[in-house]
């Protein structure tokens, strides 16, 4: 798939670009349009802003880089711009740009891959420092609006979240192996037998496993006891808080699955009776979609089709395991997430690091120019527990409330993945995971809610350009004369 090649990837970018600035806008025909794409100078000079079309069309070729321009990343495969502005005209084409981050374009030539098929973070251009405190698309919706209200006066932005809250965050949890386990064998023999760091390792979990269970249950407790869980515990941690989170349950077979694939089986009779009791307290049942389902559109399907069973309703969300779409396609995941009629993916996020791997931190549509994404969004994950220091309480907490501080100054959305099965055994994990629940429930600028709920609102204020517009009207011609 080669986004870039043509026009209508840019109106792709046009059109995502006015719904993050929250605008309204139609496509027109316009003699003077507020925004202009295009070569036709007569047109160009009339527009409040005109975005001059860079790229294939003029012969650029080679590897992507990024750089920095009065603090805009700037991504260009070929000479990139001495300046962001001349005049009126951007110089910089913030359209393709943005088609570019949401179609994970700084991934798509990369050749270095992790065991699972993964671009690391280490390869990926949306890793990069320069946007770790402002991803790209939210920079070029500044830019633009700059652009325009130099011209045409202060444009009416509609309010991005509801009760004109700042930011949003959405609260999720991974289910990969759910089922505490008596770990005391193994901890005792790295005590005995570890490296040094392994024994000081072991050593303070055996003490906060005692700590929390006591002695006997951590060592003398039946086998059934030891399957104990901690759904009862997080839900009350974010009832306690007024807060509700959703959880992507694994629903492929042990006997049927990869030997990467979660342990247990969704079918037996606690799981089903969970999904009701979570279902009726308010909290969300998405899929886990399995380690190679994201190459097998069939797959996703049948999943879906027997976690709805399970759960008696169908799901609104996915996240693959691993954080594994198509290695080679990912996009085309998604696509057959939308063809499954699910509503939201939430698989985009690093594996490794915290930040925005499709160069956002909101809700999107997905499919670039390839294939129209009706209602199907993109709500990226932003930060995990498996991003974090295991050992270093204090590191944790500090990386997840910075992430937060950063993702409420942009006005974006915080997805926070912290999985179900580690709350017992990770107790920094844990901690971070509290502290961001007190953050956000004390902060009257945040808008918690379901990933489904979010949805919901994006969708209801969205669209600008499919709609009847009124403010900025846009105007594009192809580019082809250049
Ligand atoms: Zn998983």
């Amino acid at each position: 798939m080669q986004p870039l090649a043509d026009t209508p990837i840019a109106r792709y970018g046009i059109e995502a670009l006015l719904r993050v600035m929250g605008v309204r806008a139609k496509w027109c025909e316009d003699p003077t349009p507020a925004i202009y794409y295009g070569s036709d100078p007569q047109i160009g000079r009339r527009a409040a802003v005109w975005v001059y079309p860079k790229g294939d069309s003029e012969g650029e070729s080679g590897a992507w880089t990024l750089s920095e321009i009065d603090g805009v990343p700037v991504v260009s495969n070929g000479k990139k711009p001495a300046r962001l502005w001349d005049g009126r005209r951007l110089e910089f084409d913030v359209f393709r740009a943005t088609a570019f981050w949401l179609t994970l374009g700084g991934e798509r030539s990369v050749g270095t891959r992790d065991a699972h098929g993964r671009v690391p973070s280490s390869a990926s251009l949306a890793a990069s420092d320069i946007m770790a405190k402002r991803p790209p698309v939210h920079a070029y919706a500044e830019l633009l609006q700059t652009g325009l209200e130099r011209t045409i006066g202060r444009l009416a932005t509609g309010s991005r979240w509801p009760n004109d809250r700042r930011y949003a965050v959405a609260f999720t949890h991974d289910v990969d192996s759910p089922e505490r386990r008596s770990r005391i064998p193994g901890l005792m023999r790295d005590l005995v037998l570890g490296a040094k760091r392994t024994r000081r390792e072991s050593y303070w979990t055996l003490r906060t496993e005692v700590k929390s269970q006591g002695l006997r249950e951590t060592c003398f407790a039946r086998p059934t006891k030891r399957r104990a869980w901690d759904f009862e515990k997080i839900c009350a941690q974010e009832r306690n808080r007024g807060l509700r989170s959703a959880f992507y349950f694994a629903v492929v077979r042990r006997s049927e699955g990869h030997a990467c694939d979660v342990v247990y089986d969704a079918d037996r009779r606690r799981f089903r009776r969970l999904f009701g009791e979570l279902d009726a307290a308010g909290w969300e049942v998405g899929l886990q979609a399995s380690y190679s389902a994201g190459s097998a559109p069939r797959r996703i399907v049948s999943q879906l089709d027997r976690l709805t069973k399970l759960a008696r309703r169908p799901a609104s969300g996915v996240r693959h395991h691993y954080l594994r779409l198509d290695p080679a396609e990912p996009l085309q995941t998604l696509a057959a997430h939308a063809e499954a009629g699910l509503a939201y993916d939430t698989t985009i996020g690093f594996n490794d690091i915290p930040g925005f791997r499709a160069g956002i931190a909101l809700p999107f549509r997905p499919f670039g120019d390839a294939k129209d994404s009706g209602s199907f969004l993109e709500l990226p994950m932003t930060i995990a527990d498996m991003h974090l220091p295991r050992q270093d309480e204090t590191a944790a907490v500090d990386s997840v409330i910075a992430h937060l501080e950063t993702v409420r100054s942009i006005g974006g959305l915080a997805v926070l993945n912290w999985h179900a099965g580690h709350w017992y055994s990770d107790p920094a994990w844990r901690a971070a995971y509290l502290a961001a629940c007190d953050f956000v429930s004390s902060d009257a600028a945040a808008w918690s809610a379901l990933p489904r709920e979010i949805c919901r609102w994006w969708l209801s204020t969205g669209d600008q350009t499919r709609g009847p517009g009124d403010c900025a009207a846009a105007t594009t011609v192809p580019s082809s004369t250049s």
